[in-house]
């Protein structure tokens, strides 16, 4: 996991400029997000092999009619929520404003380091500008110049520095990490604190990272489970941008990279958006493993036909995720909720599933008597030997005489045989073609 550095200060003192020197390139998946690629949210940057994730909270407009101080303080608290390290710019030019000292009075309050930055100090002769800002409280200043590339190396030093250590996140290999992913009102809090609610449950909040603060680890049937970014589902009232469609989609795929399970939640009355299809994709190809829950079920008036019409409808609008299970349940009526965990559980365990190289190339052998593969380019081919590479997801390598020759057809009549012998419900593949050496 990378770290996460937010940007934040008030308009014009050159943000964006900053931005454009450090980051190095748009995080690929935003690139067709509506609305989030405008404002360049979230970005990869580098420095001294240290690779960590930029996020420019001014680009989250909350309303264009609120006040510049309501602006600021979201911006700032986000910042805190959200970051490993704030990077908060200043304008030497302009001196310290009122703004300025708003944010760093919330800032002050952060258990997060805090790198202040005075910017457009662009010759060594405005160097005394830089005093008055030792006045806000949070350490040393750094004077830089984004338009003109000065000390910007150790500002980056500074931030680089500030990352929390690597070794003091452990990651449990035991535990089932778990992503609630939807769009704002589908019911994904009310689902958590059902989910949390049922009796046999043994639910903490562990102390310790700051991001491990806003999981939520629960106990049940002795497997062990973590609820991810579980922070504005349970208390919700603190969270003010929670429900802003932008901010939720970030901060979706950030909760994807980090999960085994993603449950892509979708309201039963709306039915798949286009929002859903793209996050459910990122879920995808990220290779998480995925159940699709249909929530509000209470909601829909039904006949013995309804839920078969819906897996119908959805299976076609979410194409992709063909092996996902499907649960119909309802957050204000628990109904179907007790399978939820269940179905986590079983997806997490295929995800991981292991089958033994003999197996598989049985399997294998008795799929290309079957359907032998067709020519391509008048190069007929032929798998050599298949081996499982590795789980989560279940990744097998296929060894061939030409790697050209091999279709996406017949990779995916492949990946079909695969599913058919072993199962492999809930979780994609990955199916790689090798030369032989
Ligand atoms: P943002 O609103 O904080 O994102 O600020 P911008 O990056 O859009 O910059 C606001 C203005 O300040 C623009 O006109 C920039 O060209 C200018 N600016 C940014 N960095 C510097 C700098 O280092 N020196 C000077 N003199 N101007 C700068
Ligand atoms: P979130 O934004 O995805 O976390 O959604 P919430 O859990 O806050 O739910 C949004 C609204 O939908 C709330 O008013 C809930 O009471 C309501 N809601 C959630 N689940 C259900 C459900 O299963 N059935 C019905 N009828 N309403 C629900």
């Amino acid at each position: 996991m990378k770290p996460i550095v937010a940007i934040v200060g008030r308009p014009n003192v050159g943000k964006s400029t900053l931005f454009n020197r450090i980051a190095k390139k748009r995080v690929s998946i935003v690139d067709d997000m509506p609305g989030v690629t405008r404002d360049r949210l979230y970005w990869d940057a580098e420095w001294l092999n240290h690779e960590f994730t930029m996020i420019d909270t001014g680009g989250i407009e909350i309303d264009s009619t609120d006040h510049i101080l309501t602006q600021i303080r979201y911006q700032a608290n986000l910042a805190i929520d959200e970051a490993d390290v704030i990077l908060f710019v200043t304008d030497g030019k302009a001196g310290v404003t009122f703004a300025d000292e708003e944010i760093a009075s919330i800032l002050r309050h952060a258990k997060k380091p805090v790198i202040l930055a005075v910017n457009k100090m662009d010759s060594i002769k405005d160097a005394h500008e830089i005093y008055e800002f030792y006045n806000l409280g949070l350490g040393e200043p750094t004077p830089i110049s984004a338009a003109n590339l000065l000390n910007l190396g150790d500002l980056l030093d500074a931030i680089v520095a500030a990352f929390p250590d690597k070794s003091s996140e452990a990651d449990d290999e035991d535990q089932i990490k778990v992503a609630f992913i939807g769009r704002p009102n589908v019911g994904k809090s009310s689902l958590v604190n059902a989910m949390l609610g049922e009796e046999r449950v043994i639910v903490s909040d562990v102390a310790g990272t700051t991001r491990d603060a806003i999981d939520t680890h629960f106990i049940k049937d002795d497997i062990s489970y973590v609820l991810i970014d579980t922070a504005g589902m349970r208390r919700k009232a603190r969270i003010e941008y929670e429900s802003i469609e932008r901010y939720s989609v970030m901060r979706s795929l950030r909760a994807i990279d980090r999960a085994d399970v993603v449950l892509v939640v979708i309201d039963a009355v709306d039915g798949v958006t286009e929002q859903d299809k793209k996050i459910a994709g990122y879920a995808h190809e990220a290779g998480r493993a995925a159940v699709i829950v249909v929530n509000k079920w209470d909601l829909i008036e039904k006949d013995s036909k309804t839920s078969l019409h819906f897996t119908e409808a959805i299976r076609s609008e979410l194409g992709f995720l063909q092996y996902a299970p499907i649960a119909f349940v309802s957050a204000l009526t628990k109904q179907r909720l007790s399978r939820l965990t269940e179905l986590v559980k079983f997806a997490a365990d295929q995800h991981a599933m292991r089958v033994s190289t003999s197996v598989l190339n049985q399997v294998v052998e008795d799929a290309v008597a079957i359907n032998p593969p067709p020519s391509v380019n008048g190069k007929r081919l032929k798998i050599l030997y298949a081996t499982q590479a590795g789980v989560k997801p279940p990744t097998f390598i296929f060894f061939v005489n030409e790697p050209e020759a091999m279709h996406f057809s017949y990779t995916r009549f492949l990946e079909n045989r695969l599913r058919e012998s072993f199962g492999f419900e809930g979780t994609p593949l990955k199916l790689v073609v090798r030369g032989k050496k």
